[in-house]
């Protein structure tokens, strides 16, 4: 809801400035005069171009400054993951729009088979000492046009670029985005540079190009990064899909954690930083020897670089983890009931709000009303979290009471088990798409029930 009212916040306010400097009657009608000069529909052509391109343009600049990891957005947007998804959803409504001013582009060529070339108008005035790079900035932007739709392409379907390399090729956008920024200011009309556009315009494409520089020079989210160690390294249980448990001791710079946040984490040079649930509370685990707060992170080995950090990872290896983010704190509305929802790894936000709820838990910030906690695991008979689950769920105060869903023995949870919870609810989900998906759909035939969703997919 919040990314859609983003979006269309966006786009409204870049219409409502371009409205300020078309004029009142678009100069459309007639499509075709009488004379069969098509004069309308090269005008409709050449606004479609226009407003599509500061739509497009506008849209990724907003992607831009959504990639600086700002944490002042957190509050607005419900969470860096959400952050993250309100970044994807621009990044393809930016395509999705330059798409139609290619189109309306390319349109010329329907309009002059049809009616011939009368009433096209004149190339509009540009900025002075841009009026000869007009040829050039068309290519440019035509290039990279379709970079960005590859770009989105492989972004979209994932099973064509594993993450590790689409990262690497998703690098490249701020320099696509210079390029469009170029495209932009060369063949913006001169009108558009009056106010409000002008100044709307020109203050995004300013600070979308700050912040693809700031990209490009590697300084994202660089004041939040910390030289934490490993303290210790536990497998639970056994077999390929067991999860690993890595203590973290850190240093006096981190500047701690509310329970159910999540940080970005290095462990390898080489390798991207991997977001890790902080799968404790708050003090929960005191300090080593040496003084330092330890921190948990529960990994499970779901992808080519998780399935590899049991044989990389030894205790005493340095490790770069920037953070907390995230909002997924479980503090819903004191009016409704609250609902947890684990499934797989996404009980690992639930592990540290457990321990906020444990006696003598520092802080105790785990929520203040009892909960209703559903956990759904593969086979309970093997999972190797479900013991601690239980345990912290007996001494949790104030109560959680949990209950277990194993696939192996056919229990699937499904959102009509929610409803004996009755009355509003807020339901704090973390696990696969699908089921988060459901539970949406339900929530929204049942109004007062409320989906808080932690999201464990960036791409
Ligand atoms: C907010 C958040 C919290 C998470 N908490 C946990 C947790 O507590 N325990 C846990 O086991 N997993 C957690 N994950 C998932 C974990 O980040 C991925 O499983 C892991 O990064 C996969 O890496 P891979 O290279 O092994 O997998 P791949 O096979 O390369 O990728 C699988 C998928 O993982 C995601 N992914 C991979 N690399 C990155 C990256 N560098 N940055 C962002 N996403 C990436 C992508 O969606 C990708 O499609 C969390 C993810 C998010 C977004």
């Amino acid at each position: 809801m919040r990314i859609k009212a983003a979006l269309g916040a966006w786009l409204l306010a870049i219409t409502l400035a371009w409205l300020a400097v078309v004029p009142p009657d678009f100069g459309v009608a007639p499509l075709v005069d009488a004379q069969g000069a098509a004069t309308g529909w090269w005008q409709l052509r050449q606004h479609t171009i226009y407003l599509t391109g500061l739509w497009s343009i506008g849209l990724m600049s907003l992607a831009l400054l959504l990639a600086l990891r700002l944490p002042w957005l957190e509050r607005p947007l419900g969470g860096m993951d959400q952050v993250y998804r309100l970044h994807k959803w621009v990044g393809i409504g930016a395509a999705a729009t330059a798409v139609a001013h290619w189109g309306a582009k390319e349109s010329s060529g329907w309009i002059k088979a049809l009616w011939g070339r009368a009433g096209k108008p004149a190339h509009d005035a540009v900025l002075p000492w841009l009026t000869d790079s007009r040829g050039f900035a068309k290519d440019l932007g035509e290039w990279a046009f379709y970079l960005l739709l590859a770009m989105v392409l492989i972004t979209l379907w994932q099973r064509l670029l594993p993450y590790r390399r689409w990262r690497i090729v998703h690098r490249a956008m701020p320099l696509l985005y210079l390029a469009l920024v170029f495209h932009a200011v060369a063949l913006m009309p001169l009108a558009f540079w009056a106010l409000p556009l002008g100044l709307l315009m020109g203050g995004l494409l300013a600070l979308g190009s700050a912040a693809a520089l700031w990209s490009l020079a590697g300084w994202i989210g660089l004041r939040r990064q910390h030289a934490a160690r490993i303290e210790a390294l536990t497998l639970l249980g056994s077999g390929a899909d067991a999860p690993l448990e890595v203590t973290l001791a850190m240093p006096p710079s981190w500047p701690g954690h509310r329970a159910g946040q999540f940080a970005f984490v290095r462990f390898h040079a080489a390798e991207g930083a991997h977001p890790f649930t902080i799968a404790s509370a708050p003090g929960a685990l005191g300090a080593n020897t040496r003084g330092e707060p330890l921190l948990r992170l529960v990994i499970k080995p779901l992808g080519d670089y998780t399935r590899t950090l049991h044989g990389r990872l030894h205790a005493g290896q340095g490790v770069s983890i920037e953070g907390p983010y995230g909002r997924f704190d479980a503090r819903g509305h004191a009016a409704r009931r609250q609902v947890w929802v684990a499934a797989g790894v996404g009980v690992t936000p639930f592990l540290a709000l457990l321990e906020a709820r444990q006696p003598g838990a520092a802080g105790r910030r785990g929520g203040s009303a009892p909960v209703q906690m559903h956990y759904c695991t593969r086979d309970a008979q093997r999972d190797p979290l479900l013991a601690r689950v239980q345990a912290l769920c007996a001494q949790a105060e104030p109560p959680v009471e949990l209950r277990v869903y194993s696939q192996a023995q056919g229990q699937l949870l499904q959102p009509q088990d929610l409803e004996g919870s009755g009355g509003p609810l807020d339901i704090w989900f973390c696990g696969p798409q699908g089921l988060g998906d459901a539970l949406d759909a339900h929530a929204a035939r049942r109004r007062p029930w409320r989906v808080h969703r932690e999201s464990f997919a960036m791409r």
